[in-house]
This record gives C-alpha cells, sequence and structure tokens, in this order.
C-alpha cells in the first residue's frame, strides 16, 4: 500500500520551491569546491540546503509566503543562514510555507499549497504539513539534502512526521532569531529537517550559538552533536505522559507509540508512566499566546517600509492606506490571528485571556520541571495525532478543527524545549507517521542520541 512519488517533474508539481537561486547556489558551489581542494572543508562545504522562506536572505526574495512582503529583498542576512554559508552550505532556493508560519498544511501560503511526495492509493494529493511543508516536500523528496525550519507551535516537528523525515526544534534560545521574520517571539525557534539524526546533528551545530543581535539567544557553548551519537540510551528514563493519549487518536498511532517505547526499552532504557496534568490546556494557551505576539509583530506591516502598498484613490489618507494594504496584503488566517491577537490584548479582555494563558504557560513549564527534576531524561510522544491528510480536506471546517494538529507539539514551545520528530513507520494507508522525543532544556545532544536509537 502507498507509494513514494518523488520528484516528479524535477519536483516542481511539488510546489516545495518559492524562489530558485541558481546563481547564488552556483557561485557557493565554486567557491565550496575551491575550499575543498585547499584542504579547508568546514563541515557543510557544498552541501546543497533549501532555505525556508521566513529567513532574511541578502538579496533574496524573503516573503514569508505573504502577498505583503512582495517584492522585499532584505539587505541583511539571517544569523542561521549566515552561519550556514559559512560552513560552506550552497542555497538552492527559498522554500514555500504557510503565510508568516500560521498554519499546519502549507495551505495559507500565496505562493499556493506545497504537495507532499507521499501518496496514498487513492492518489489524492497531500498536504506535507506546516508550517515549513515545503522544507518537508523538498528533503523528502530529494530536492536538496537538509532545509531550514521554524517552530513555534510545531512547524518543524509536523511536517517531518508527515513527510517521514527528521525534524528538531531546539531549546529557545538555542539558534538565534535574528533576520527571522518574527511570527510570536517567545515560541519561534529555528531547527534543521533533514533525512536523518545524523544530518540534524550536523546541521545544528552550524545553526547554533551565541548571537548579540538576539536578546534571547543564549550564550552557551555549542557541542559538537555528532559526536554525541553513540546509540548508547543504557539507563536513560524515558517518560511516557498519560495526557498524551487524546480521544479520537487512531489505534495504530497507539500501538506505534507503543512500539517506539519497546524499541527503547530494548536498548536498554528505563520506561516511567509519567504526568502532566495542564496538558490540555496548553492548545488554548497557545492560541491566545501566539496571535497575541503575531498581532504586535506584524503590525510593522504598513505599507510605508515593507513590501507591497495598495493602489490610493483619490482622497485617501494615511488610514485608508493602512486598512487597503493590509486587507490585500494578508491572507484570511493571517487576518483571524491578527484579530484575535488584538482581541485579547484589548484592555478588557487582557486578564481573562492574555493574562489567564500567560499562567497556564507558566504551569505547563512547571509540569515538565517536575518530571525532569524527579528524573526523567527524555519524554516520548507521538508527533501527530494522525498522518498527512489531503490538500483542501479542511477546507469548510471550523480553523479550530485545523489547529488541532498541533496538540502533542504546542506544549514543547510553550515550555521552551527541545523536541524531535523521527520517523517510525507507516499507516494503514502507506503513509509515514513520526514519533516526538521531548528533551531537557540545552541537552539537544542526548536528544539526538536517544533519537538515533528510535531510528
Ligand atoms: N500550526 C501552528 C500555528 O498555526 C504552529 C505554526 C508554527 O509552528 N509556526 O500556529
Amino acid at each position: 500500500t502507498g507509494a513514494f512519488n518523488a520528484a516528479v517533474d524535477g519536483g516542481d508539481k511539488l510546489n516545495a520551491y518559492a524562489h530558485k537561486t541558481p546563481e547564488i547556489a552556483g557561485a557557493q558551489a565554486e567557491a565550496a569546491d575551491a575550499r575543498l581542494k585547499s584542504g579547508d572543508a568546514p563541515d557543510l562545504c557544498g552541501i546543497p540546503l533549501g532555505i525556508k522562506d521566513l529567513f532574511c536572505t541578502e538579496g533574496v526574495a524573503s516573503q514569508a509566503a505573504s502577498r505583503i512582503l512582495e517584492a522585499f529583498a532584505p539587505q541583511y542576512e539571517s544569523t542561521v543562514t549566515g552561519q550556514l554559508f559559512r560552513d560552506g552550505a550552497v542555497m538552492l532556493g527559498k522554500l514555500n510555507m504557510d503565510e508568516f508560519a500560521m498554519g499546519s498544511s502549507n495551505e495559507t501560503s500565496a505562493y499556493g499549497a506545497a504537495v507532499n511526495p507521499w501518496k496514498a492509493d487513492d492518489g489524492v494529493d497531500l498536504t506535507p504539513g506546516g508550517s515549513s511543508g515545503g522544507s518537508a516536500a523538498a528533503v523528502a523528496a530529494d530536492l536538496c539534502l537538509g532545509a531550514t525550519g521554524t517552530d513555534t507551535g510545531g512547524s518543524i516537528r509536523q511536517p517531518a512526521a508527515f513527510t517521514g523525515i527528521t525534524g528538531i526544534k531546539p531549546t529557545y534560545g538555542r539558534c538565534s532569531r535574528f533576520g527571522i521574520i518574527a511570527f510570536a517571539s517567545s515560541l519561534d525557534q529555528a531547527g534543521p529537517m533533514t533525512r536523518d539524526v545524523r544530518d540534524a546533528a550536523i546541521m545544528l551545530r552550524a545553526m547554533s550559538g551565541h548571537d548579540p543581535r538576539d536578546s534571547t539567544s543564549a550564550d552557551l557553548p555549542v557541542p559538537d552533536f555528532e559526536a554525541m551519537l553513540t546509540g548508547d540510551i543504557r539507563g536513560k528514563v524515558i517518560g511516557i505522559p498519560r495526557e498524551y493519549h487524546v480521544d479520537g487518536m487512531p489505534g495504530e498511532i497507539e500501538t506505534l507509540w507503543t512500539r517506539g517505547t519497546e524499541m527503547l526499552r530494548d536498548a536498554g532504557a528505563l520506561i516511567r508512566d509519567i504526568s502532566l496534568p495542564h496538558t490540555k490546556y496548553a492548545l488554548p494557551a497557545y492560541y491566545v499566546i501566539a496571535p497575541a505576539e503575531a498581532s504586535s509583530n506584524l503590525a510593522r506591516y504598513d505599507g510605508v517600509r515593507f513590501g507591497h502598498r495598495a493602489k490610493l484613490a483619490q482622497g485617501d489618507g494615511i488610514t485608508e492606506m493602512y486598512e487597503k494594504t493590509r486587507a490585500e496584503g494578508f491572507g484570511p488566517e493571517v487576518q483571524r490571528r491578527i484579530m484575535v491577537g488584538t482581541y485579547v490584548l484589548s484592555a478588557g479582555f487582557y486578564d481573562a485571556y492574555y493574562n489567564q494563558a500567560r499562567k497556564v504557560r507558566a504551569l505547563i513549564k512547571r509540569d515538565f520541571d517536575q518530571v525532569f527534576a524527579e528524573g526523567v531524561d527524555a519524554i516520548l510522544t507521538p508527533a501527530t495525532p494522525s498522518s498527512a491528510f489531503g490538500i483542501g480536506a479542511m477546507k469548510d471546517a471550523d480553523p479550530v478543527q485545523m489547529y488541532l494538529n498541533d496538540v502533542f507539539t504546542v506544549t514543547v514551545n510553550l515550555a521552551g524545549l527541545p523536541g524531535i520528530s523521527v520517523p517510525a513507520g507507516l499507516d494503514h494507508k502507506g503513509l509515514p507517521l513520526g514519533l516526538q522525543l521531548i528533551g531537557r532544556p540545552w541537552e539537544e545532544g542526548d536528544l539526538l542520541n536517544t533519537a538515533y536509537a528510535l531510528e
């Protein structure tokens, strides 16, 4: 059952790339060649990568898949992409994504949906997930060796799970946010999306490190994550949180989860049932906090400083310019987030929503702190409550249906922890499913090593 339908027509049907950058790739490849010949080859020398459109790349369109950033080409490079290029990586292009990283299916993109290279027997086009859907589709279909993603509530891990690849969201503060177009600043983190754990370890090292241009960037040494992949997890304590057995989850995902647990036990880990009691409040808290921060971050798109400006009529003033520009420039999901965000931050509702969500966030973080203090090294959960769904399948559904996709991933962002999704098998339709491991802060090396044991 199921067929992997990679790279038809050189992959163009997948709509994974928003902009291809062959000139830059050519120049970078030549430079990489010269470094190889001179014997000074850095870690990523000549490695072809795709870059999510959320990263500012100097002189190259960086639109966050939004009309409002049409024709925006920044004059500076994001820290993360700059570090990848420093280490010899070659950029093949900018990758499709949900508009401003808001979504779980890549369908909110101004470039149109990206397509999952995996198909079930009925041949229907499936979503690669989102928001880093282009990144996931490109890596899964071998249209690049690795890609950058960003994860605010699951946007690296869910698309990785839907396309059968590996994706890690590091600890908040591990990778600089400088030059990454902001969605929800207290949750956003960059991370690698790759074919396997080893590639993720290599790429994450290049992406990590302190940056004075991001005040939340951590001033901590970056370990050699690859060197930590020993596969030895004997004596590690793996927590299985009972609250992640959510209603309506397909039995085959439960089975997969049990199988993952057994693999870790067979490798010598100690399995422990744990409780994270505030889990059920994570999704509502996230969908208050993320839109609140987004409404503030997106206020800068006013038609003056960046990208798109609406055509104005005789007599239109500055208010009309703002209104028309923002009405044309932002898609419906982004407008919904701005409205929810301004509502929950408004004087009359701030305490009831935003403040309450912040308190819930602190409790969620405390749940994790507690289990880690009790000796748990990592937590194993499913990555998503289902496999990839059809493009357009949620078109008429309540937007909250789409938000439910993030049920296992948002807790990790709210608590600032590292989380990784690794491919764990296929469902009855032959589509990939992922398992998620959640680790202690700053211990991505250990987390990658545990994931390595699951591979
Ligand atoms: N799907 C979530 C959202 O729409 C997460 C997005 C993300 O991680 N960027 O907000």
